[in-house]
């Protein structure tokens, strides 16, 4: 699952590259799509929400305003695999074309969605369906942190660890910043939110961890001067912490709606499970 941050600068890119340009040609390779064409709509902007990029599109202009289309809003989310790339006139894919979602022509520049499990063209009006459900966004305009400690405060016995990662509380964190900012914060990762004095730090650090990152090409949670060794615990699992030398170790937590069990990384010395 990418990071809030890796979707900002995916997004940043598709933004400064397509933002004001018209669509020439759209193809779109999945099976709900398949009969849309969007020749004539220009990119408004590209922004993300989360982990879920959003291209919105004005409608060409038509002489009678009673014909115009509404707004609309492309909607993809990256999950695991997917990305967008742009191309040069006549410049061949990089990826294999087999895998390509969404394919859209610009003069000069075409931007190809490859491997996006999730594909969908709304009118803008209808975009909160689509993305509404997600708690406040860390790299968002709208970002609110008393909402986000709120959103968790709620769930006082789901473990931080667990929550950190539902997109319904608080919108940006994946499996990367879970593991370092629970370091950060020395916290268990089971710790029962409850039992978390230090909620508003969490929030906090998990914002900044982003935020620092966000325009950086390589993620970085050790700080700069640490570039060897770019995380605290994330993927160290039997290496020594770099704060204390005690193996790192590694948990399966299931996510309480999904199930799906997800690596996260911790040192039992820094962050002690507290027996209360
Ligand atoms: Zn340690």
């Amino acid at each position: 699952m990418p990071e809030g941050d890796t979707v900002y600068r995916a997004t940043a890119r598709l933004h400064r590259a397509l933002a004001g340009k018209s669509i020439l040609r759209s193809d779109f390779r999945v099976p709900s799509l398949s009969t849309v064409d969007l020749a004539g709509y220009a990119v408004a902007e590209v922004v993300p929400r989360g982990k879920h990029l959003l291209m919105h599109l004005q409608p060409p202009a038509t002489a009678d305003p009673e014909f115009n289309q509404p707004p609309l809003t492309l909607h993809s989310h990256l999950l695991m695999e997917g990305r967008w790339d742009l191309y040069g006139q006549g410049e061949r894919f990089r990826r294999p074309a087999h895998t390509a979602r969404v394919v859209l022509s610009f003069d000069g520049v075409t931007a190809v969605g490859f491997d996006i499990a999730q594909v969908k063209l709304v009118p803008t009006a209808e975009e909160t369906q689509l993305v509404g459900h997600l708690g406040p966004d860390l790299l968002g305009t709208d970002w609110d942190a008393p909402l986000a400690i709120e959103n968790f405060r709620a769930h006082p016995h789901r473990g931080i660890g667990e929550a950190l990662l539902d997109q319904r509380l608080m919108a940006g964190v994946g499996n990367v910043y879970r593991c370092e900012v629970l370091f950060l914060t020395r916290l268990h990762p089971l710790t029962p939110i409850g039992q978390v004095v230090n909620l508003g730090k969490v929030i906090e650090m998990s914002q900044r961890l982003l935020e620092v990152n966000k325009d950086r090409p390589r993620r970085v949670t050790t700080g700069v001067a640490r570039t060897r060794e770019p995380y605290w615990v994330y993927r160290r699992a039997g290496s020594p912490c770099l704060r204390c030398g005690e193996k790192i170790l590694l948990l399966k937590i299931a996510a309480e709606d999904s199930g799906l069990e997800r690596d996260c990384y911790f040192c039992p010395s820094c962050q002690p499970a507290r027996n209360t």
